[in-house]
């Protein structure tokens, strides 16, 4: 189990001095130091600073650098919409005989309240260096575009403002997108295009450190969350894979997210392997991988390398460990070892601990939060290693207290044959739903009902114990690698998904198990000695869970999250101090002290059930709006207003268009069309990031109705100096969230 997991681990980081053509993770360390070195939100200086470096970069290394300067609109509906001025910097390198273009991204921009060393100096400095050493080796064949996009944590808009307007983005091709979600753990390819078979064979071949699983792409698909990436999928004319690494998360969009934070060997790994696929693919026809493959493959790592196989053979495999495991009863039953009766009963008796352990894998750390109650709004703790392994022993606790409880009353082979049954029937609901993770349990069904097949056949116990170890191996090797992502993907925050699986794999190992149980003559002390299985599993969990708590503690370095936002609104002279912490800690509790909704809609606020408190009115202005011209052309009211924040700092505008029985039929901000999708409402909400400092005009069209006002609010970031405010002390800092420390203010200009 342990060499399954650990051929997952990253590589040794490579020195500054390797060779040129190699990816070197201490060369590409020094982009990070340099990108990392304070907080580069979309339109701030350092953010500029940042533009500017990459460029210069690029433009030494000998590419057609240019920066887009654009406004990029992302995430529109009915009425609303995100958009935000933008500098992407595009690198074009020609290659010598193009199929196709292949296109590498990563992020440039930062949160506000965080240096973004991993998110995503990972993915700048990757491409930074991986262009370094292409660039010192020969031409590719194709032509490649080089592309460090703006705003990704605003609104996606710079990777939008590319596909949409950049003359380079052309008829598209094969995209790699390189992210980080935390500070270490090996980089995953955990999200790719539709159709992904090609794509995937690509990277299975050549990536050095394949580390991917179709199940995370079936998870990613059904999941909101979204990057770069996103946009280029939606766009229609690109393909392409997603890689990340997303273990270390508590400092992810934190002030802790520093480039000191960052594993060397996580980067080294992104490297190699963006290194090996842009030459890979660089090299190739990717006509054919620019399009859609017709099916999408499974695949997942074991022992260091990708297996894969085509989606078409998902639903003959899990049919067969489906078929497998029938055969098994109906054997068991020729056997007289157990009859198909007692098999159903058996099958049923299996679900328990399928259904208790994930509980219980919740339950701890729902204790854990108890004695802890920092941990509550953390995705996982800043050193889950050892909550994670006690999640494993509490869930394993559980399957061996069922086991120890029932084997002898219900039979050994009767519960083992009734947990595959699961199994094999989970192989199918997921063969039907999400296809891509079928594998995790039609292999172990499989193995396992071909072992216990096996194991009836004969009285030889050498043969039987090697079919029940050999059983259990294929269950471990399919399964605990993909429970070993699954713990960071997912956080201990939602254990009792990776604890489902650890479940899984633990009744798939009851035969193997079993071996520690087994004696024919069921001595006394044998009893005892089985009772003594589970206690272990027990004691293990207690014990991990204490060095866990040990180990991790709040400190400056690993401080407790408290996410707070000040909130003002000028027409009613009122303030509030709000949170997004649903069970507020004990420094966020001192501004906030009940649950309510904001009655005026705040940008990241608006419509969300809040912990809320009332704050003294800070000397702060609401953004001026003033009409430049308000005209009827064509039966229509044509309005332009310019909205001009009167403080310093201002990162975003809010600007919120009521037309009393009217229609919003057209829209632009900053000379950028509003999306469709946005109009035809008696509303229009535009929140704006990096606005230009000399505000921002907005003009609307405006069909029928009658009066019509406009609630402008602008936000900032930094709660120090407002009334009330103390700072936070030692040991608490900055949460992670786009709407942490963030100042609103907020007032309404009637326009008649
Ligand atoms: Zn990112």
């Amino acid at each position: 189990m342990g060499w399954s997991v650990a051929a997952l681990q990253p590589p040794q980081p490579k020195a500054a001095d390797a060779p040129a053509g190699q990816f070197s993770a201490a060369r590409a360390f020094a982009h990070v130091q340099q990108i990392g070195a304070q907080p580069h939100v979309a339109g701030s200086a350092a953010d500029a600073t940042v533009t500017t470096d990459i460029a210069t970069t690029l433009t030494g290394l000998g590419l057609d650098t240019r920066v887009q300067n654009a406004v990029g609109a992302w995430e529109s509906a009915p009425g609303t919409t995100d958009m935000a001025r933008v500098h992407n910097v595009v690198g074009f390198l020609k290659g010598s005989d193009s199929t196709g273009r292949l296109y590498l991204m990563a992020h440039h921009d930062s949160v506000q309240n965080g240096p973004g060393g991993s998110d995503d100096g990972a993915g700048v400095s990757t491409l930074l260096e991986t262009v370094r050493a292409l660039t010192a080796g020969p031409q590719l064949r194709n032509d490649v575009v080089v592309l460090f996009t703006d705003a990704e944590e605003a609104c996606l808009c710079g990777a939008e403002a590319f596909a949409t307007s950049h003359p380079l983005a052309g008829s598209g091709g094969v995209a790699l997108n390189f992210e980080a979600r935390g500070t270490s753990g090996p980089p995953i390819m955990f999200e790719t295009s539709r159709g992904n078979a090609g794509l995937a064979a690509a990277f299975a071949e050549a990536a050095p450190h394949p580390v991917a699983t179709s199940f995370a792409v079936e998870v990613y698909r059904a999941l909101p969350n979204d990057t770069d990436f996103s946009v280029l999928l939606a766009d229609g004319r690109f393909t392409g894979m997603n890689s990340a690494w997303i273990d270390g998360a508590a400092a992810y969009h934190t002030p802790q997210d520093r480039p000191d934070l960052m594993n060397r060997a996580s980067l080294q790994a992104m490297g190699d392997n963006a290194l090996a696929l842009v030459r890979d693919l660089g090299d190739r026809d990717i006509s054919a991988l620019a399009k859609p493959a017709s099916e999408d493959a499974t695949y997942f790592p074991v022992l260091g390398r990708l297996v894969r196989y085509p989606g078409s053979l998902v639903w003959p495999f899990a049919g067969a460990s489906l078929l497998a495991v029938v055969v098994l009863a109906f054997v068991l039953r020729r056997r007289g070892i157990s009859s198909l009766r007692r098999t159903a009963g058996g099958t049923a008796l299996a679900l328990l601990p399928i259904v208790l352990g994930p509980l219980a894998a919740m339950g701890l750390w729902k204790v854990l939060v108890a004695i802890r109650p920092g941990y509550g709004a953390m995705l996982d703790p800043w050193q889950p290693g050892w909550f994670r392994l006690a999640t494993v022993a509490v869930v394993v606790a559980v399957v061996l207290i069922w086991y120890v409880l029932l084997r002898r009353r219900i039979g050994a082979a009767t519960l083992a044959t009734g947990a595959l049954v699961w199994l094999a029937v989970l192989a199918a609901v997921l063969a039907k739903f999400a296809p891509g993770g079928s594998y995790l349990t039609a292999w172990p069904a499989l193995a396992g009902a071909v072992a216990g097949i096996v194991a009836a056949a004969t009285d030889n116990r050498a043969v039987r114990l090697v079919s029940a170890l050999v059983g259990g191996a294929v269950a471990v090797v399919v399964l605990a690698p993909t429970i070993a992502l699954f713990f960071p993907a997912l956080g201990l925050k939602t254990a009792a998904v990776p604890g489902f699986f650890v479940a899984l794999l633990a009744v798939a190992l009851l035969p193997a198990l079993e071996w520690l149980f087994a004696d024919p003559e069921e001595r006394p002390a044998s009893r005892l000695a089985g009772a003594a299985v589970p206690a272990a599993a027990v004691v293990l969990a207690v014990v991990c869970s204490a060095i866990g708590l040990s180990v991790d503690r709040f400190d400056a370095a690993h401080p407790v999250p408290s996410q707070l936002a000040y909130a003002l609104d000028r027409d009613t002279g009122k303030a509030w101090w709000a949170s997004t912490e649903t069970d507020p800690g004990a420094y966020t509790g001192r501004y906030v002290d009940g649950r309510a909704t904001l009655p005026v809609d705040f940008p990241y606020l608006a419509g969300k059930d809040l912990t809320v408190g009332p704050a003294q009115v800070a000397d702060l202005p609401a953004p001026l709006v003033s009409t430049e011209s308000d005209a009827v052309v064509g039966g229509k009211r044509v309005l332009t207003v310019r909205v001009t924040p009167q403080r310093a700092g201002v990162r975003l505008l809010g600007v919120d268009l009521a037309v009393d029985g009217g229609k919003v039929t057209r829209a632009q901000a900053a000379g950028r069309a509003v999306p469709e999708v946005a109009l035809g409402e008696d509303h229009l909400s535009i929140t704006f990031h990096a606005p230009p400092a000399d505000g921002l005009q907005v003009s609307f069209t405006i069909e029928g109705g009658g009066a019509a006002t406009l609630r402008a609010t602008d936000g900032s970031d930094g709660l120090s100096g407002l009334p009330g405010f103390q700072p936070r002390p030692v040991g608490v800092d900055v949460a992670g969230t786009h709407s942490s420390d963030l100042v609103l203010v907020s007032g309404t200009t009637p326009l008649g």
